[in-house]
């Protein structure tokens, strides 16, 4: 069987899974391109804890963890089932790291956001994994490493964050506000450097210099995309199947391995 692809979602803004517009058309495109996968283990940035930890529910719920939207957000639910024997499989792969079987979290949007769009049917497995946030940045890397042989078992490992995201810049209700020049160089560089396949460079981001603090002023919505680059396969090929920045300051930058 082919490899499955691995793949780093650029989330963004909540409101953006609720209509069609170029994103959401790239995420269902994606999916209508996979083969469905068994599972899922998918890494948010809005899992973002003193741990790494594996969501082991059966049916995990839907979680609205933001504020201030529209009601028709939070009316949403994304009803794929759990998969507790992948999640007993991702902490035996990620030992001697200790990693907790977690039932005190559920999909969060960054999971679910994209995914209704991928898999509108919710019937493939998801297993969320946590992002440990005392851990330096090459360390997820070497996680999203440890998880590669799950590619070879028809397991999608996915990660959704942004590779941009600054909040404090972001101009919310206007997605065609002009992107910041800092905010298109650090999006360009890492275009680059995963055409060139320098993870090293990619897994130590902040030493791209001060484009870096701007696009990545903390790193949750970063982190996803080491994980789905510690999982790459040399025969690899990297793919943008959608890109864009929103509202001045959210890369919507996709990254598929494949
Ligand atoms: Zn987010």
């Amino acid at each position: 069987m082919a490899r499955t692809p691995a793949i780093f979602f650029g989330h963004g803004s909540p409101i953006i899974t609720l209509t069609r517009n170029p994103y959401t058309d790239a995420w269902k495109s994606i999916g209508h391109s996979l083969t469905k996968p068994k599972a899922i283990v998918c890494v948010s940035a809005h899992w973002y804890v003193s741990n790494t930890a594996v969501l082991v529910n059966t049916n995990p719920e839907t979680i609205h963890d933001f504020g201030g939207f529209q009601k028709e957000l939070f009316d949403i639910q994304y009803p794929a089932p759990g998969d507790p024997e992948l999640a007993r499989r991702v902490q035996k792969l990620l030992a001697p790291v200790p990693v907790e079987l977690s039932t005190r979290w559920g999909f969060d949007h960054g999971t679910w956001t994209v995914l209704r769009h991928v898999f509108p049917q919710a019937d493939v497995p998801i297993v969320q994994l946590s992002i440990d946030a005392h851990l330096p940045a090459p360390f997820h890397y070497d996680l999203g490493q440890r998880l590669a042989p799950l590619r070879e078992e028809n397991v999608m490992i996915i990660g959704s964050g942004n590779i941009v995201h600054n909040l404090m810049q972001y101009h919310r209700n206007q997605p065609d506000f002009g992107p910041f020049d800092w905010a298109k160089r650090f999006d360009s560089r890492v275009r680059s450097l995963l055409m060139e396949g320098d993870h090293k460079m990619l897994a130590n981001y902040a030493s791209l210099g001060p484009d870096a603090l701007l696009a990545v002023p903390t790193p949750d919505h970063y982190l996803p995309l080491l994980y789905v680059l510690g999982a790459h396969a040399k025969q690899d090929k990297v793919d943008f199947p959608i890109g864009g920045i929103d509202g001045g300051s959210m890369s919507m930058l996709t990254v598929k391995l494949s």
